[in-house]
């Protein structure tokens, strides 16, 4: 049985931001049969309320020129799986997690109290899967800094990208002052990137084998357009790199048993998915109407997502006889946008800022369509979660979105969503409108298209024996 250390900066159920948390929360369980599974996150602000019995394991010093500091890790065991959480007080207990002027700083610290663990505590690491750029100095750390040292030696790399758009770029002081490098590493071309360094570059130089989280994906960021400036070096690993379609919880993400749901259902009993609307409508002020297909969005509000797009068009869009609930916070000129809409659309548009889990099942559980039209799209989960509960995606054909999503049909019946190719307003109208004309006038096929949605597997099964064989690969 191989011992997998899975090193992140968010993994539910302690800590969630994006998709990363869903997949670091939900692939060690999936893994745990066939492997041992252990994950080391960072003990930020709001972890620490959700600790029960976590005990201390080890405390040791990280030292570099600009790092003088103690680390502790503590340990709590969640569902047979170990969790590691990194206590700094100055570094991790803020409001947020990143965005912070010193994120270089604190994150060096992350993957040099790491390295420094694996080597104070000897728990038999065969490999080592960071994910994302907060984690991307492992690989280097073990194989090149820490590599004499006996419990280093013989670990694996393995480094998923779940998102190339960040990367954790930073000045030079980074690798000189904080991390400790040697002038010989820095300069060797391998983590410089600009005037700086490049944590996410590091870890695909660095890493055994680098996946990420769906197969298009893993095909677009070769090229120029979703390389993000680093498709060259993807391209000198790209017998290396694998794209893996993400699975999702599909207990916690489960409409006939989700607690957070007034009325349950499953495919045979989807009548009852009307009664969740019924619901919504009268929560978020929208009228309560169950004949009018209600629009969904559960989202950051990014450039990446695809939103203005929705705002650009929302006179078109709001002129089908529909409803809209928007949920997510993010740009403030888009969160702006929403809010001048609902003035506008009063009782038929209703958006909500914040990250807010309950309303989101609810969302998920109450709405007829959701829509995300991301410019890209490396996995998404909210599409899945969406066909999980019926309610069909309206996505465009990038990424995780193309190898989840298969479009509707209207001559074989086939499909569990709606998807259209550029990145336009019209496109996104085009298809959102045919599917609106589905909804109303051959209602038998669009409930048809809903059963297909929530028949698909988007269990963790298949994903995780594919990195089974990654792992075994090494
Ligand atoms: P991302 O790029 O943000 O990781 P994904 O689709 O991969 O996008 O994952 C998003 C996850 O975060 C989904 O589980 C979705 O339900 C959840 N989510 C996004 N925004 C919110 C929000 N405002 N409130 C609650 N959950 C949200």
């Amino acid at each position: 049985m191989k011992h997998i250390l899975f090193v992140a900066s968010e993994s539910l159920p302690f800590v969630k931001t994006g998709g990363l948390a869903d997949v670091v929360g939900s692939l060690p369980q999936a893994l745990s049969s066939k492997n041992r599974v252990s994950v080391f996150i960072p003990l930020y602000q709001s972890v620490i309320a959700k600790l029960k019995d976590a005990k201390p394991v080890v405390t040791f010093t990280v030292n570099t020129p600009c790092i003088n500091q103690v680390a502790t890790i503590l340990k709590q065991t969640h569902d047979g799986i170990d969790f590691y959480f990194l206590q700094h007080q100055g570094y991790f207990e803020r409001d947020g997690l990143y965005g912070y002027p010193d994120d270089g700083e604190r994150f060096s610290f992350f993957n040099l109290a790491c390295a420094m663990f694996i080597e104070k505590v000897n728990l038999s690491v065969d490999i080592i899967h960071s994910h994302d750029w907060h984690a991307g100095m492992i690989p280097l750390l073990s194989r090149v800094v820490f590599k004499h040292h006996p419990n280093h030696k013989n670990i694996k790399h393995v480094f998923t990208i779940h998102n190339l758009a960040y990367q954790g770029q930073f000045p030079l002081s980074v690798a000189k002052d904080c991390l400790g490098l040697s002038d010989q590493i820095i300069n060797d071309g391998s983590i410089r990137f600009d005037d700086g360094i490049n944590f996410m570059k590091s870890a695909i130089v660095y890493a055994h084998k680098v996946t990420t989280v769906s197969p298009s994906y893993a095909q677009e960021i070769l090229g120029l357009s979703f390389g993000e400036r680093l498709h060259e070096v993807l391209r000198l690993r790209q017998y290396d790199l694998y794209g893996i379609l993400n699975g999702i919880d599909t207990k916690f993400w489960d409409p006939s048993s989700d607690p957070l749901i007034k009325h349950h259902y499953d495919v045979e009993t989807l009548d009852n998915k009307v009664k969740n609307k019924l619901e919504l409508q009268r929560k978020c002020g929208l009228k309560p109407t169950e004949n009018t297909l209600l629009l969904g969005v559960v989202s950051r509000l990014t450039w990446q997502k695809g939103i203005h797009l929705i705002l650009d068009q929302m006179a078109d869009i709001m002129g089908l006889d529909v409803q809209l609930i928007v949920l997510g916070s993010g740009e403030a000129h888009l969160e702006h946008g929403f809010r001048h809409m609902v003035e506008k659309y009063y009782g038929r548009l209703a958006y909500v800022a914040g990250y807010n889990e309950p309303l989101a099942h609810e969302i998920y559980a109450g709405c007829d369509l959701l829509l995300m039209p991301s410019l890209f799209e490396p996995c998404g989960l909210s599409q899945m979660i969406a066909m999980r509960y019926g309610t069909l995606p309206v996505v465009r054909e990038v990424g995780g979105l193309r190898d989840s999503v298969m479009p509707y049909n209207s001559e074989t019946q086939e499909g569990t969503g709606f998807s259209f190719k550029e990145f336009t307003t019209s496109d996104l109208y085009h298809v959102l409108r045919m599917a609106v004309y589905l909804y109303y006038h051959y209602p038998i096929e669009f409930e048809q298209t809903q059963r297909n949605a929530m028949s698909v597997d988007f269990s963790w099964a298949l994903s995780s024996e594919q990195y089974a064989k990654v792992y075994d690969s090494l």
